[in-house]
């Protein structure tokens, strides 16, 4: 038997038994066997075979075989002991010899030499064939170190090689290559031997054609097997793979998975979630109970909890609250089960980690509750409409400015013309239903910002508020309108307020205006020491200030600075009873009769004074009001010079900051109007002085020229008179002197001149007079001498004194009837001067063949005296400066008698008539003639 040659299949021997037959010198033999019995039996035939041959047999047997061997070959008449006594055969132990030469697992190979070598040669003594029985390989596969068997059977084939031929046999139970693993190995035993003998089972065929058909069967088989391998291997792969799936899941999973062994109740495995969300390793958890690893909150919760997973093979829990490792509460939902695992029930807990949820839960709960109250709280209005227009929430703002009771669902957009609202824009026109805010913001419209839409609505109760609305369309998953939100934010009072804000600057500004504009000059001018009563621009003032603020009154009162007198200045609201009964309480009087000490006090420091009706002095009515008056100083510098005073009849009208402010502002520009209009007025009657100074001049200038020719005239004819009549006394009294005249023609001349001389000194005297009665009356000295005057007997002598002078003018006088003595009491002469100066006049001034009537009339306790004349009559202008000094009517001439007048007759007539308590006056009109009248009080009438 040298090496073994490998061949390509397992070599079969098929004389049957390796053990028995003929065992070739080097022959290296593997039998396999299935059974012990067989093995004993073929063992036995090996040894006697060689003993037999005269060989030498050396048996390296396992232990449990020794016995049935030795008992086996003692059957067979075998003398076992004289054979091992004569080293025929050597017996070895299998466990025995391999401890021999065995180091760390492996056959140390210079041993294996030393031991089987020194046994095969001993065996060999006497140049014996040996053959070898071992079963050492058998125990080292049957231990499972085949690296180590395959190794020993290398080294018996090299000591075969080595040492010297013998021939080997090895022994496998069959039942030690069972499985599919074993295949490769099996084949490499094989190879490693000359001769492979089947088990019993083949080896007990002796016919051929039954080998054959037991060969094809066990191809059969072992093709069976091959399938069946194959396909358990792919049932292997797949359960493999299913378990990777659930290993992955297990380990993937982001749950939290704990599984428990119901028996012990510990853990017995976790995935990674389980140790992250619990803060302890996985080897902290694998073992312990769940209640210790923070899961219940002690063991007989959890026995519970597994009480009842035993009952119904399922517990849930909601929200569990488990401490992880390091204090943290959580809240896990807690879902477990219990199911079978091969042999092994096996308890899966699953935990999701719904702290978070939890948190975010409460968080909208509490969210959710701000919501409704911030809806609650908010103080602009708000509604909530679906898609088809349903009011389905509003907030108490809302339900309070619309002033709805009833549940909002009683509410809708009305279908065409149904509105229980009325809608208007902000200019108050009334809004369709299509453009309602609500309506456009469910057609898809957002109202923000500019887009805001001003309404004006009259709610259920009848009141107006003005409300600017916002507003959002609501969509939905795919951006469809599903209802709509609308803000009401109230603006009724802030318009209001804007509308006011705006109307009182406008009449700021058109007060600042009327403040720039100058009066017209000659609204001075005319009457420049009158200063108007109601006093234009202040008037303006007062009634935008009534405008703006709403009062039913506004009143305006200036104080002078030196009188300290009031004077009401302008107002706005009273009736004329009031108004009269306003002038008349204040002319005579001053604040001080008005207000009390502490309101005008105020008033002197710039303060506004809100004055109750009860403060006001009640017995003089300087204010209107029921209710409240508010006062405004006006002042100039530091001096009080006026105040305004604002009334409402509204009882219970409380006046603004801004009411006050605005009146205050008020009063100041009332106060620049007044000042202007002062200085204006000052400059005006300044003006006025030096044109009546100028006029003045020129009317002296004038009088002096007409006063020089008026005195020289009567002086050159008296002197001229006075040379003739000394030529006519001359001749007179002296003949030679008088020539041929006749005496009685030259007396008449003397006769003529004297009288001319006694005429021109008259009408001197008159001028004289005159002149002397003016600078009298200039100075205050013009005497007037009392007494009961007899008027009738005076315009008697009056006129028949014109009547003598005048002998060719019609002069009529008409006296009462019923009376011949009218007596006044008054100056005689200078009543008759009054008289006379009427006289002359109405002669002088009118055609000589025209009538001149004179009349006394009485009427009522006044005596009425009046001159008619036909002559030019007066313009209109003229009536009001007839009667000042030196004043000649222009146009008006001398038109019978003679002399220019001086124009002091009528200045002079006028201070004696008034100086008498008596009113003087003309009624004319050009080309109409003129009467001039002038009265007396009458003291007595009678006959
Ligand atoms: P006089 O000496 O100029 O008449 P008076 O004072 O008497 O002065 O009158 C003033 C002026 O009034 C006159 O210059 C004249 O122009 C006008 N006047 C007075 N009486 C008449 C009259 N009867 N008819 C028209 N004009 C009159």
């Amino acid at each position: 038997m040298g090496k073994s040659t490998k061949a390509p299949q397992i070599p079969i021997a098929h004389d049957g038994f390796a053990l028995g037959g003929e065992m070739r010198t080097s022959d290296h033999a593997v039998q396999f066997y299935e059974t012990d019995n067989f093995l004993v039996e073929a063992l036995s035939r090996f040894i006697r075979e060689g003993l037999d041959a005269g060989e030498a047999c050396v048996v390296v047997a396992a232990r449990a075989h020794r016995a049935p061997l030795e008992a086996r070959m003692e059957a067979a008449q075998l003398d076992i002991a004289s054979a091992q006594a004569y080293d025929d055969l050597i017996w070895l132990d299998v466990d025995e010899t391999l401890a021999r030469f065995m180091v760390n697992g492996m056959p140390q190979p210079r041993r294996f030499f030393e031991v089987i070598g020194g046994v095969i040669a001993r065996a060999a003594m006497g140049g014996r064939h040996v053959r070898v029985f071992g079963e050492m390989v058998a125990e080292l596969w049957w231990e499972g170190n085949q690296a180590a068997a395959l190794r020993l059977e290398e080294l018996w084939n090299e000591l075969s090689d080595a040492v010297q031929p013998f021939s080997l046999c090895c022994a496998y139970p069959m039942d030690g290559f069972a499985g599919e693993g074993n295949l490769a190995s099996f084949s490499e035993i094989c190879d490693l031997h000359v001769r492979v003998i089947p088990t019993e089972t083949y080896s007990a065929l002796t016919d051929s054609d039954e080998r054959l058909r037991t060969i094809s069967l066990l191809q059969q088989k072992a093709h069976t097997l091959e399938v069946e391998i194959a396909e358990r291997r792919a049932a292997e792969a797949r359960l493999r793979a299913s378990e990777n799936r659930y290993r992955r899941l297990f380990e993937a999973s982001t749950d939290g998975i704990l599984l428990v062994d119901p028996d012990t109740s510990t853990v017995i495995d976790a995935n990674p979630v389980m140790t992250d969300l619990l803060g302890y390793s996985y080897e902290q958890l694998i073992g312990q109970e769940l209640w210790q690893i923070g899961l219940f909150t002690d063991q007989d919760a959890m026995v519970g909890m597994l009480r009842e997973l035993e009952e119904r093979h399922f517990f849930r829990q909601e929200a569990l609250p488990l401490r992880t490792n390091d204090g943290e509460r959580r809240y896990v939902e807690f879902v477990s089960n219990r199911f079978r695992a091969n042999t092994h029930d096996v308890i899966q807990c699953n935990l999701r980690d719904i702290t978070d949820r939890k948190r975010l839960e409460r968080e909208i709960v509490t969210q959710a509750g701000q919501i409704t109250a911030t809806f609650e709280a908010i103080t602009d209005g708000l509604l909530v409409f679906d898609a088809r227009g349903h009011l389905i929430q509003m907030n108490p703002a809302a339900r309070a400015l619309l002033m709805l009771a009833s549940h909002p669902l009683d509410y809708s957009l009305p279908v065409a013309g149904s509105s229980r609202f009325d809608v208007r824009d902000e200019q108050g026109r009334h809004l369709p239903f299509e453009a309602w805010p609500i309506t456009r913001v469910l057609r898809g419209d957002v109202l923000a910002g500019a887009g805001a839409v001003d309404v004006i609505i009259r709610t259920l109760d009848g009141r107006e508020r003005q409300l600017s609305i916002t507003g959002a369309p609501a969509l939905g998953e795919h951006n469809e309108v599903i209802g709509g939100v609308c803000i009401m934010h109230d603006v009724t009072e802030r318009r209001h307020l804007e509308q006011q804000t705006h109307r009182a600057l406008a009449a700021l500004l058109q007060m600042a205006e009327a403040l720039v504009q100058l009066p017209a000059a000659d609204e001075f001018m005319a009457a420049p020491d009158q200063p108007p009563n109601e006093h234009l621009v202040v008037q303006q003032l007062a009634t935008l200030t009534q405008a703006v603020v709403g009062c039913e009154r506004a009143m305006f009162v200036t104080v002078d600075p030196q009188t300290k007198l009031i004077h009401p200045v302008a107002s706005v609201g009273l009736s004329d009873a009031e108004k009269q009964e306003w002038h008349r309480v204040s002319s005579p009087y001053h604040l001080e009769d008005y207000l009390a000490a502490e309101p005008l006090a105020r008033l002197r420091a710039d303060e506004a004074v809100v004055m109750e009706r009860a403060a006001v002095a009640s017995d003089r009515r300087f204010s209107f009001t029921a209710g409240q008056a508010l006062v405004v100083p006006i002042r100039l510098g530091e001096q009080l010079v006026g105040i305004l005073s604002l009334e409402y009849d509204a009882v219970e009208h409380r006046y603004t900051p801004d009411e006050i402010e605005f009146a205050q502002a008020v009063a100041k520009l009332a106060a620049l109007v007044l000042e202007r209009d002062r200085l204006l007025h000052e400059r005006a009657s300044a003006e006025a002085q030096l044109l009546a100074l100028q006029e003045t001049n020129r009317l002296m200038n004038e009088f002096l020229g007409i006063a020089s020719h008026e005195l020289r005239t009567p002086l050159t004819v008296i002197r001229a008179s006075v040379q003739l009549l000394d030529k006519s006394l001359r001749r007179l009294f002296d003949p030679a002197e008088n020539g041929y005249t006749d005496p009685s023609i030259q007396r008449e001349r003397v006769v003529t001149l004297t009288s001319r001389i006694d005429q021109q000194s008259r009408r001197q005297e008159r001028l004289v007079n005159d002149l002397l009665d003016v600078s009298r009356i200039e100075a205050g000295r013009l005497e007037l001498h009392l007494t009961s005057v007899d008027l009738a007997a005076v315009v008697r002598e009056c006129v028949d004194e014109q009547r003598l002078l005048n002998e060719q003018r019609a002069i009529s006088l008409t006296l009462p009837r019923d009376c011949d003595v009218v007596l006044v009491r008054a100056d005689a002469d200078r009543v008759g001067q009054v008289i006379t100066n009427f006289l002359t006049n109405a002669l002088k001034y009118s055609a000589s063949d025209t009538p001149v009537s004179v009349s006394l009339a009485l009427q009522g306790d006044r005596a009425r005296v009046s001159v008619l004349d036909r002559g030019p009559g007066l313009s209109p202008e003229t009536h009001g400066q007839i009667w000042d000094r030196f004043y000649r009517a222009p146009g008006i001439e001398v038109r019978s008698g003679s002399g220019v007048g001086l124009g002091l007759g009528l200045y002079i007539s006028k201070t004696i008539v008034e100086r008498l308590g008596g009113a003087i006056g003309v009624e004319s009109a050009p080309g109409q003639g003129s009467t001039f009248w002038f009265t007396l009080p009458v003291a007595y009438q009678g006959v």
